[in-house]
């Protein structure tokens, strides 16, 4: 679940050639996200992210999760829901 984008300032130091040292500063937008596993806190870049999943439409789940052990769960509950087997063949269009 995607809670908000926040820019985060870090201050770097380079030193010129004359020997003085500059600051000076970068800005990155990290996506703020709970675990939909394990209903954790995390940061994520948002470059290292495609767009459209910066969203609550989609399931996150944190570094320490394991995600597909949190695909397979989602499964089972669907299958449950629907009082489904494994091996069903249905039309995906009857759905
Ligand atoms: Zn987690």
């Amino acid at each position: 679940m995607l809670l908000e984008i926040k820019q985060v300032q870090t201050e770097y130091t380079r030193l010129s050639k004359n020997g003085a040292e500059h600051t000076y500063f970068r800005t990155r937008s990290m996506a703020v996200l709970k675990c939909d596993s394990c209903s954790s806190t995390f940061e994520r870049a948002v470059k290292q992210m495609d767009y459209r999943r910066l969203s609550s439409k989609y399931t996150h789940v944190c570094p320490n999760c394991n995600p597909k052990r949190f695909a397979q769960s989602k499964g089972v509950e669907s299958r449950r829901f629907w009082n489904t087997t494994v091996d069903l063949d249905i039309d995906i269009d009857k759905i």
